[in-house]
């Protein structure tokens, strides 16, 4: 039989050691609950890094992957499919915007973005081939590839992978006048995600994103925003770049775009910057399967209801007032978030954010740490207030020692 020791310790032994996750092996899970092997039930506040915003178990997700399932799973590209138009049409309108480029996993999406904006600096903005450059901001994560970790600020996730590409400029996150500055005429775009989630869920000063929204559009330089964790409903609107009235050139979506069913990302552009692609220039296997399509078209479709963006907005009004009212003395230092996101900086002497991370699980709510001092919130969007406020309690719980 699995027990959690024997499933942890086979884990230990055949894996390589890239994660440290809390010691909870899960068995099963509907909604915000998860169930372990040993039929303990954990409330799930970080809904896999924002990948689950609808839920574990989505019956409409479900619903939608089964009845493709018996259909057609995989055509690769070779082919087209009958899922295909309607995924890339219906997204495309979701975002305002003309194509769709769809790619599986965050980090692809954002290499596919990188390629994009390079080859619309050489083809569009007539930038000298091999001269293109991409500012990014400093405390970013857009993934774990190698070109990706090659602009990271991360020790961790850099060290000992180089050589690394380049081809970017890092800014301090948050500071205009660092992108003016570093903007020059082989700048084909600034890649930033609207609030860094990563980071701490660090929301940046306002008039930030308007203001690179701004100079971007001025300077002729797409802004391409890393929507791959706070899109898709999680900060009360579809995208965080909406709350400073900021539409981006490109969207790089990901996690909940495949509902936590399948690995599904995309860019969404317009047509004069996606439109630079010939047959063969780029592509995936996977990339756009009739699964993912039809996943994401129910994804799409219950993001049009509005109604999840509504929860989002309403239940991250509460916890951001609940958090509030812990914050400043005692163990939190600080709250940052937007919706149902927030990142807790637990202060000194009261336990890393491993430590209240365990102590969370110790009482059935699990959430994860980052950089140390921080934890993170992002329950699925589906969560009642009742859980949420269970789940609260049992913070305050661990926070009071
Ligand atoms: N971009 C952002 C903003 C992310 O938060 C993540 C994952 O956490 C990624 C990119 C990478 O996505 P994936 O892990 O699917 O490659």
């Amino acid at each position: 039989m699995t027990t959690t020791d024997t499933s942890i310790a086979a884990a230990e032994a055949h894996s390589a050691h890239n994660y440290h996750p809390l010691p909870v092996v899960v068995a099963t899970a509907e909604g915000a609950w998860m169930t372990d092997v040993e039929g303990r039930r954990y409330l799930d506040m970080l809904a896999g890094y924002s990948a689950l915003n609808f839920g574990h178990g989505n019956r409409r997700l479900l619903d939608a992957a089964r009845a493709q399932l018996d259909r057609v799973t995989l055509t690769s590209r070779a082919f087209h499919h009958d899922r295909f138009a309607d995924f890339c049409t219906q997204l495309a309108e979701l975002c305002g915007m003309e194509m769709v480029l769809p790619m599986n996993t965050g980090a692809e999406a954002v290499e596919t973005a990188v390629k994009t904006a390079r080859k619309w600096g050489y083809k569009v903005k007539g930038v000298p081939d091999g001269r293109a450059k991409i500012v990014v901001a400093d405390g970013n994560f857009h993934g774990r590839t190698t070109t990706i970790i090659s602009f990271s600020t991360d020790q961790e996730a850099r060290a000992d992978f180089g050589p690394y590409t380049p081809g970017f400029e890092i800014v301090p996150y948050g500071d205009l006048a660092a992108i003016e500055a570093a903007v020059d005429e082989h700048t084909v775009a600034v890649l930033l995600e609207p609030i860094q989630g990563e980071a701490g869920v660090l929301v940046p000063p306002p008039g930030y994103l308007a203001g690179v929204r701004a100079l971007t559009r001025e300077r002729n330089v797409l802004f391409i925003a890393d929507e791959i964790q706070s899109g898709l409903g999680r900060t009360g609107r579809t995208f965080a770049c909406e709350h400073e009235d900021v539409v981006p050139d490109m969207y790089v979506l990901g996690k909940a775009l495949g509902g936590g069913v399948v690995p599904v990302s995309a860019v969404v552009s317009s047509a004069a910057v996606l439109g630079v692609y010939r047959p063969g220039e780029h592509g995936s296997t996977f990339g756009g399967n009739p699964l993912a399509c039809a996943v994401a078209l129910e994804v799409i479709a219950m993001l049009r209801t509005g109604e999840y963006q509504q929860r989002a907005t309403e239940l991250g009004d509460h916890l951001h007032h609940e958090l509030g009212l812990l914050t400043g003395s005692g163990p939190v230092a600080a709250v940052r978030g937007r919706g149902l996101w927030a990142g807790i900086d637990i202060a000194p002497g009261h336990g890393t954010g491993r430590e209240v991370s365990e102590r969370l699980m110790d009482r059935r709510v699990l959430v994860k740490d980052t950089h140390g001092s921080t934890i993170r919130l992002a329950p699925p969007l589906v969560i009642s207030k009742e859980d949420l406020d269970w789940g609260l309690e049992q913070l305050r719980a661990v926070l009071a020692g």
